[in-house]
């Protein structure tokens, strides 16, 4: 293989073409749009002005392939928010409680910060050539024995009629949830792989604000950073959440399902977080001035692509991130997936570079890896009334069994850290499932209720629990300082990862 090219300049896109430069000869990435300079929303990626988080995966794989991407973030005053810690969160249980010690489990900043910071470090490559401003319009491809082989793209440069060609031995769809390979694939008469949809029925609506000059939080006031309130299963489909980003801004997002219309206006928000279940961004607001319009964005279906079970024979010709596989955000996964899956093409590669086997090993990969969070937003779609589609025997019981290791959870840090793992894509689903997890569970959830905080009135009181008295603060500071440390033992010795 000497030449790769890319289509899609967006997380996944980068990731890959990066991984892929340092195994072919030359790498050329297609962007439809002009990168913006800074974090500047652009138009090929509508969803950035929504909220967005990046989660310990992905920052381990985007780290990996860009090395100082964490340090460079840092660097830009990546602000540091923590649940429990500096940011308040009601999940469907109520609120949690408030930990004396933070743990930073995602980053939090808007996607073009993020993507600004990956450009900065990809621009800095001179393996691969980047043409901006050119949209891939279809696939060049011969027959061979056993199929056909994919030997390039058509694509069209901004204000330019005229089709051009550009030929590659491996070329990878990375053009996000809008992919247009389906038609691609038929016009070269191959059958695309049959997609499985679900419709979780969400609008998102998000605007960006700024402190007012000299307000001031009250003292007690703990959540500093911001604050999450987390939709409720079955019929509760309202969720709104103001979290600190970066250069001090605050992203607003409200989310609304089942058809129920988004506030446009500022007495409309005022309406809708008024109706939450705690008023407390409501009461945040105030404090508060828009600085960008509110902006609303309905979600795609959750699809996945059986790229795995293709009978189809196309070498050279593989899929990457949301171009496979998209999903309801609620659990903020999907740049975490399409860093991962970059990772998985490195893995891949250093076992085949060949342009007719890569793309069957690399598919049954990524999609072992991908069902994780396809599972997760989906079984948990299914646990809301509206969104319409089979319920089988394995999604309830997957439901209940999560509702029930959650509670465990609250009453266990053990369990509660291993169920964590497993929401941030470190570990696969089936680690819920190990034996152990499963005695610890149970233990957890007979014996440990009293552990249990805060109190029943406490999670659904108006504001969150305050902060905990000073020897509770004590022994959990020094319960979480003796983990760490087992912890860090434990890694060092190798025994964890
Ligand atoms: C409302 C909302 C909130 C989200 N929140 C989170 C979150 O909190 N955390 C998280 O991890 N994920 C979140 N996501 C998901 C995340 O945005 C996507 O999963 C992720 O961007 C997928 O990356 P990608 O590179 O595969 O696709 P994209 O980021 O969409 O990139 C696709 C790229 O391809 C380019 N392109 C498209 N067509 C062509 C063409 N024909 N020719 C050339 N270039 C083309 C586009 O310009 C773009 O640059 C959210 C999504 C939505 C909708």
């Amino acid at each position: 293989m000497t030449k790769a090219i890319v289509v899609g300049g967006g997380i996944a896109g980068m990731c890959a073409a990066k991984v892929l430069a340092e195994h072919v000869d030359e790498v050329v990435l297609l962007e439809r749009d002009q990168y913006p300079k800074g974090s500047d929303h652009r138009r090929g990626v509508p969803q950035s002005k929504m909220f967005h988080t990046l989660l310990e995966r992905g920052r381990r794989d985007i780290e990996a392939i860009f090395p100082g991407f964490h340090q460079l973030l840092e660097s830009r005053k990546l602000p540091k928010v923590s649940f429990g810690f500096n940011c308040a969160l009601m999940t469907p249980r109520g609120w949690g409680r408030n930990v004396a010690v933070p743990v930073q489990r995602s980053l939090f900043c808007t996607r073009g910060f993020l993507e600004s910071a990956m450009r900065d470090l990809f621009a800095a490559d001179p393996r691969i050539k980047l043409i901006e401003q050119a949209t891939a319009t279809g696939l060049l491809s011969q027959t061979c024995a056993d199929g056909q082989v994919c030997t390039g793209i058509r694509y069209k440069l901004k204000g330019n009629d005229k089709t051009l060609e550009l030929t590659g031995s491996l070329i990878v769809d990375a053009t996000g949830a809008n992919s247009r390979a389906h038609q691609w694939l038929q016009a070269i008469n191959i059958d695309p792989p049959r997609e499985h949809r679900l419709d979780p029925l969400l609008t998102y609506g998000g605007q960006l604000f700024k402190l007012k000059p000299n307000a001031k939080f009250p003292k007690h006031w703990w959540w500093t950073h911001g604050a999450f309130i987390q939709r409720v299963p079955p019929t509760d489909n309202a969720a709104a959440h103001l979290i600190r980003q970066e250069g001090d801004l605050w992203l607003l997002t409200m989310v609304a399902g089942d058809g129920d219309e988004l506030p446009n206006n500022e007495a409309g928000i005022d309406a809708f977080l008024s109706r939450m279940r705690s008023p407390l961004i409501h009461d945040m607001l105030p404090y508060f001035q828009p600085v960008g319009d509110l902006t609303s964005y309905r979600l795609p279906k959750n699809c996945w692509k059986y790229y795995e079970e293709w009978h189809e024979t196309l070498h050279g010709f593989i899929a990457i991130g949301a171009s496979t596989c998209v999903f309801n955000p609620n659990q903020g996964q999907g740049m975490s997936v399409a860093a991962g899956d970059a990772g998985i093409l490195r893995n891949c590669l250093a076992e085949t570079i060949a342009p007719e086997k890569l793309p069957k090993l690399f598919f049954h990969e990524q999609a072992k890896f991908q069902r994780n969070a396809y599972q997760l937003a989906c079984s948990n779609d299914l646990k809301f009334t509206s969104v319409q589609g089979p319920r089988s025997a394995s999604t309830r019981w997957f439901n209940w069994y999560r509702d029930a290791i959650t509670a465990a959870g609250a009453a266990d840090p053990w369990v509660a850290r291993n169920v964590a793992e497993v929401d941030l894509l470190l570990e696969p689903i089936s680690k819920i499932y190990q034996p152990w997890f499963m005695l610890r569970t149970l233990l957890a959830y007979l014996f440990l209720g009293w552990r249990q905080r805060p109190s029943a009135t406490d999670r659904v009181a108006p504001q969150p629990p305050g902060p905990a008295t000073f020897p509770r603060r004590l022994r959990n500071t020094v319960r979480q300082s003796l983990s760490m440390a087992m912890r860090f033992v434990a890694y060092r010795l190798r025994l964890t990862r």
